[in-house]
């Protein structure tokens, strides 16, 4: 039986893959997703673990997850534990335990010094500048370093002081001893251990070196058994380096040992998405933290009322292919949307409100009418909602004078429908000190419950409304792109090119059952958008926007 997925849209990594299980190289995948942990992860790295554990769910290989933590400088547990949510969140599960590159150090030790061995790495004691002098251009061919031919002994001798302790930071340097005349610069004799006397936070003080992250990957690769290594664009030349190890380390030098292919990052506009950008608007207080609703990261997006589904689907829109290039936010938002628009009860909620007193209603009566919860899916059920004598609507659906015939809300003598309720129309109003509209009074057709008036009057518009006495106070937290530029992370000062509309924060008010909203789970306030519950701050109602009902950006 073919492992081979039929239902997928083919690129060119499972092309690699069929021919790899064609030819009898492999008879099952093994992938891996790698982050370093020094970040909370941004919807480009979810591209990365849809790609990897996608293609491991669907030709039956296996996935796991390594934190690549061979920089002690600037990683931290709380970004490892925030690593393992998010994968889990977006709904995947690695193969076995979780690996650490750090858990390796003593095999990379090992294998440095094979190479040593092998006359293939040596110590050298230039300086930083020096090593820049030496390495040439890419016209230029490099110069070997003075110290390329110290012997074997010496060498092995040297590595051990390093690892002792026994030179300060950036005194020496391990280097592969390739070619200093490469096309490649990765293979100008590239260092493959340097000193860092930081504490490691999984290591403790216990090293003294630390490996570069092209020794340590492609060997971490290997001692699992990964076969297809996928990383972004940026290291299609570190591929040289990659194979040149692996090629020279007998453990692995292997026709099945792994081998990197390369894909297109993903790049969205009006946002940034490397790490240390990303890190700045958190540390300047741009944002509130990693997870505020407007940043790219996936505990962010979570917070927004993003879907695990969403963000797969919308992997699955973009594809995997070599070509660098800007994604339209418009497909995120589109695959957000077409989630949000099957799963969202429906509910209403007003978020700037204006009372308003229908004159012709009993005082001190209340009735309660059903709603569907969800209009396309009766098995979603029905909501209960209040309709009396004082309700809310939204300020932006009164104007005392209808601009203009296309305008669908109410005006004075202009009746509207109050959605899942009765037709009414406005007699007056009245407004506060400042000229701004606090009352509307109306009166309503109480024929016209779920009926179109027997008289036959037209009623073109629908208006969204709450009940006044079971209304609960709300807050509204409206998002927009976090940057007013496509591109802002080109920008030298990308931190002053926020949007200063990126959140409104608004006062107004829910459905009382809305009491019972579950943070992060959505719901479609009816014409104003998706929402959900905000997930951090609890002990209030705080809805946070997710995306609009249509796109509106470029309108
Ligand atoms: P950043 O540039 O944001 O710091 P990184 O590449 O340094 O990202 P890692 O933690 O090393 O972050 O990344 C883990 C994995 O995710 C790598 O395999 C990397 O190629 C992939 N990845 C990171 N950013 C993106 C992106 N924008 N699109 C696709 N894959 C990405
Ligand atoms: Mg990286």
């Amino acid at each position: 039986m073919s492992i081979k997925p039929t239902d997928k849209p083919i690129n060119f990594i499972r092309h690699q893959i069929n021919d790899d299980l064609d030819s009898g190289l492999h008879h099952s995948i093994q992938t891996r997703f790698p982050p370093e942990p020094n970040g909370y992860l941004h919807i480009g790295h979810a591209k990365s673990i849809c790609l990897n554990f996608g293609l491991a769910q669907d030709y039956h290989g296996s996935c796991n997850l390594r934190f690549d933590d061979t920089n002690p400088a600037k990683e931290d547990v709380e970004f490892v534990e925030s690593i393992k949510a998010d994968v889990k969140w977006l709904g995947f599960e690695w193969q076995g335990e979780i690996q650490y590159s750090s858990n390796y150090f003593p095999k990379f030790y090992a294998y440095a010094l094979e190479l040593i061995n092998k006359n293939l790495a040596y110590v050298c004691f230039l300086t930083a500048e020096q090593t820049r002098e030496y390495r040439g251009t890419l016209k230029q061919a490099g110069k070997d370093s003075p110290y390329r031919d110290t012997s074997i002994e010496e060498n092995l001798t040297l590595l051990t002081k390093m690892k002792a302790g026994k030179f300060s930071e950036g005194e020496c340097v391990l280097r592969a001893k390739i070619d200093m005349s490469s096309n490649f610069m990765c293979m100008r004799d590239p260092t493959l251990y340097r000193i860092r006397f930081d504490k490691h936070h999984q290591t403790g003080n216990e090293w003294r070196i630390y490996p570069m992250y092209d020794f340590a990957h492609c060997i971490s690769d290997a001692i699992e058994n990964v076969t297809h290594s996928l990383c972004t664009l940026e290291f299609q030349n570190n591929r040289h380096l990659y194979d040149w190890i692996l090629d020279h380390l007998e453990d692995f030098n292997r026709p099945n040992r792994p081998h990197q292919y390369e894909f297109s990052r993903l790049n969205l506009e009006y946002t940034v998405m490397s790490k240390r950008q990303l890190q700045q608007l958190v540390a300047d207080n741009l944002v509130s933290g990693w997870d505020d609703p407007r940043m790219p990261t996936i505990s962010g997006l979570r917070r927004r009322g993003y879907t695990a589904a969403s963000i797969r689907d919308f992997s699955d829109r973009i594809g995997i292919s070599k070509v660098d290039s800007m994604t339209d936010m418009q497909i995120l938002e589109d695959a957000l949307r077409d989630n949000l628009n099957t799963i969202a009860p429906r509910t209403m909620g007003v978020i700037d409100p204006i009372r308003v007193i229908i004159e012709n209603y009993p005082e001190n009566s209340i009735e309660i009418l059903q709603a569907p919860a969800h209009p396309q899916n009766e098995a979603m059920g029905k909501r209960e909602l209040f309709f009396s004598r004082e309700l809310f609507i939204d300020r932006a659906d009164f104007q005392e004078v209808a601009p203009n015939k296309k305008f669908k809300r109410l005006a004075i003598n202009k009746e509207v429908r109050l959605r899942n309720a009765y037709v009414i129309n406005a007699t007056t109003f009245d407004t506060d000190f400042d000229g701004n509209i606090t009352t509307v009074y109306a009166t309503y057709d109480a024929t016209t419950l779920g009926k179109n008036p027997a008289d036959g009057r037209k009623i073109k518009g629908v208006i969204h409304f709450v009940e006044a006495t079971k209304a609960l106070k709300a807050e509204f937290r409206l998002y927009d792109r976090l940057f007013t530029l496509e591109n802002p992370g080109k920008n030298d000062h990308f931190e002053q090119l926020i949007n200063p509309d990126s959140l409104v924060v608004t006062y107004g008010v829910v459905e009382p059952d809305m009491i019972n909203s579950e943070p992060e789970k959505a719901y479609q306030f009816e014409r104003e958008g998706y929402f959900c519950r905000d997930n951090k701050d609890i002990d209030k109602l705080v809805f946070n926007k997710t995306v609009s009902l249509r796109d509106t950006w470029n309108n």
